[in-house]
């Protein structure tokens, strides 16, 4: 049993938000949490460690929802075209997108694969990350597919806790969008039978996948029991996200171009709207998705880093909140909120982590200032001091 002791505040994501002067105990689990004054006295007996954090910040560890964990090596060149001003289309035509991911990721053998996410984990660990959402897709045959599903549930709490999710991505060269859907159906049976994800999702996106072949493949997942997630409404509105409450999915993620009347049929469901703001960021659009409208409206809104290889190669949740912040006119409790026990609630893990309270794991961010909003107003600092994952201190 451990105890961090005197922390100025503790952000719990529950109720009170704030604790001022408080203490938290914990082993696995947390087994207590409140003000220093009402700290048990037999805690402090039998606690094998006590680590004073007066004068320091605690937060749950950040939950992202949404990430292209698995491939293999990088989109640097393409990333430079970008910023040169080459658009997607000419950069496909030059043997990069996702294709070009793809292609690398098929090559790399499973322990290739491994040891480059491995980096990549660690970076998600050092800016407070402790749960994440991790898709397959750069595989798109059944073979890559199951390879980089399986490649997810092998990382599983090690350290990070990793919700796993099927995704079909994108249509392979010489197909229909159609047969793509028929096929990956195809594969459902065999994911499920061997536990191997927990969500589905699809790219729902003019051009890519349409309303049609969204439809049918959700329709079928559902049917197996997977819970459902879509990639939609980020470059065209084709009425995604309306597909997505239809089919009571558990989230619909980018959401840039929803409407009014998109936004008032999400409020009257339980589907969490997961935002992405680095991609719109790192490709430069102008164009980010209506999030004051989206919570004014009484939608719950969650954050994630969107990590993939092409559009958002960052780790850092610090970072989506602060662009959530002074981009998407979140206030800073919302934000958090967002990164924490929202964002548990977009991948159904809000019973476990999210937020700080007796009984869930303990997840544990110290951040060394006295003030919660310190996180957005010291801008793109890492003041993360330590991180505990169900209790085990990992920096
Ligand atoms: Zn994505």
């Amino acid at each position: 049993m451990k105890i961090l002791k005197s922390a100025k505040q503790i952000f719990t994501s529950s109720n009170p938000l704030i604790i001022q002067n408080g203490s938290i105990v914990f082993d696995e689990k947390i087994l207590w949490i409140g003000k220093d004054e009402d700290l048990p006295k037999e805690y402090i007996k039998e606690a094998k460690e006590i680590i004073d954090v007066s004068n320091k910040v605690i937060m749950p560890g950040f939950v992202d929802p949404h990430t292209h964990l698995v491939f293999y090596g990088d989109r640097l060149n393409e990333f430079e075209l970008r910023l040169k001003g080459f658009d997607y289309l000419k950069i496909r035509e030059m043997g990069g997108g996702i294709l070009k991911t793809v292609k690398d990721t098929r090559k790399a053998s499973k322990d290739e694969i491994k040891n480059y996410v491995k980096k990549i984990i660690k970076n998600f660990i050092r800016y407070g990350t402790t749960t994440i959402e991790a898709k397959s897709g750069y595989g798109l045959d059944f073979e890559n597919e199951i390879k980089l599903l399986e490649i997810i549930n092998e990382l599983n709490e090690n350290p990070l806790t990793i919700a796993p999710t099927f995704l079909l991505h994108d249509v392979e060269e010489n197909k229909s969008a159609m047969d793509c859907v028929n096929e990956a159906i195809s594969y459902l049976k065999f994911i499920k039978d061997r536990n191997l994800a927990v969500f589905v999702d699809i790219f729902c996106e003019k051009g890519v996948f349409e309303i049609e072949e969204t439809k049918k493949f959700l329709s079928e997942a559902k049917k197996y029991g997977f819970l459902l997630k879509l990639h939609t409404d980020e470059f065209y509105n084709i009425g995604g996200s309306k597909l997505g409450v239809e089919l009571n999915a558990i989230s619909i993620d980018h959401l840039n171009e929803i409407t009014k009347e998109d936004i008032e049929i999400i409020s009257k469901s339980n589907t969490i709207c997961v935002l992405l703001p680095s991609t719109s960021f790192l490709l430069r659009k102008n164009k980010y998705p209506p999030a004051r409208e989206l919570i004014d409206n009484g939608c719950i809104v969650a954050l994630g880093t969107d990590f993939n290889p092409g559009t958002s190669f960052t780790q850092n949740m610090q970072f989506i909140i602060l662009l959530a912040v002074v981009i998407l006119k979140l206030t800073i409790e919302e934000a958090i909120l967002s990164a924490t026990i929202n964002s548990a609630k977009a991948i159904n893990m809000d019973k476990f982590v999210g937020s700080l309270e007796v009984g869930k794991f303990a997840d544990i961010l110290v951040f060394d200032f006295e003030d919660y909003r310190y996180l957005v107003y010291n801008s793109a600092i890492n003041n993360l001091e330590m991180v505990f994952k169900k209790g085990k201190r990992l920096i």
